[in-house]
């Protein structure tokens, strides 16, 4: 990776204090951004450690706090953010949530919620963004989706559904703003070590991992060489693009 390549841009990532998302902020600011890792106020002491994790970059990453379920907590951080650092080039939606259940068991409630984390929180975030983009004539914006977007997951028609519709809203978009210098493109991690996935028994996890072609699961960096290399300056003519990152999930069906 170019080390210039996002120089001087300044990334917003959500969900950017978790498992995934710390490590897209690594690789955003070792290519040169000054990344804003925006997350929920209420992990006190997350943030806290991430913080920490993240000293040695001295302040090229910062928290910000947000939900993004809620469309007026990204207008006012967005207004915070152009006012401390200047305008958004790259925005990074990695903020998710699961509520798994199989659906005669789903309550309205579990699909509401998610629903408002995993889409509504793509598109307030991306409504915001948008319009600085396409003026200034540059933009990146990479949604995180998911392998079960596209394979679909049992317990997770929320979840599958969610992600499967961040890929139709990323193609949208990147539509409306091919002409502007804006690409907007998602990338879909198979099962990955994070807290996510560590949650599933180690017997699921095993039969997981037997499914890899690669015989492992994903790591961290693997997803985030993915999003900065779709996040440089360079990648301006991939748009409206699903980037699979599964070790190979496919080829097991
Ligand atoms: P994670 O739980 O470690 O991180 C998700 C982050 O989103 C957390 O830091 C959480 O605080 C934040 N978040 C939740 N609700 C929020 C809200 N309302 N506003 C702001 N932030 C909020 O999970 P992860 O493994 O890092 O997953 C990151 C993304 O990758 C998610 O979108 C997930 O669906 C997707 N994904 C993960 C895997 C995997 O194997 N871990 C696989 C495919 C896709």
């Amino acid at each position: 990776m170019n080390l210039a390549a996002t120089s001087s841009r300044v990334a917003l990532v959500t969900g950017g204090i978790g498992g995934l998302g710390t490590e897209i902020c690594r690789h955003l600011a070792r290519a040169g951004a000054r990344v804003i890792a925006v997350d929920l106020a209420s992990r006190e002491e997350r943030v806290a450690a991430f913080r920490g994790e993240v000293a040695s970059f001295k302040g090229a990453i910062t928290f910000e706090p947000v939900d993004v379920s809620d469309f007026s907590s990204c207008q006012q951080l967005f207004a915070r953010v152009e006012q401390q650092c200047g305008h958004v080039d790259i925005l990074v939606n990695a903020a998710g949530i699961t509520r798994d259940a199989s659906l005669r068991k789903m309550t309205a409630q579990q699909w509401h919620e998610l629903m408002q984390v995993n889409l509504d929180g793509v598109f307030n975030m991306c409504r915001n963004a948008v319009e600085g983009m396409s003026e200034r004539g540059f933009g990146r914006i990479v949604n995180i989706s998911s392998v079960n977007g596209q394979t679909g997951q049992f317990g997770q028609t929320n979840y599958s559904a969610a992600k499967a519709g961040v890929h139709g809203f990323s193609m949208a978009l990147a539509r409306e703003v091919a002409r502007k210098g804006v690409t907007v493109n998602s990338v879909s991690p198979g099962y990955c070590d994070t807290p996510m996935v560590a949650a599933v028994s180690a017997e699921i996890r095993a039969q997981i991992v037997a499914g890899i072609p690669v015989g492992r699961l994903g790591s961290p960096a693997d997803i985030a060489r993915a999003v900065a290399f779709l996040a440089a300056d360079e990648a301006g003519y991939i748009t409206g693009a699903n980037l699979p990152v599964n070790g190979g999930y496919f080829m097991s069906f």
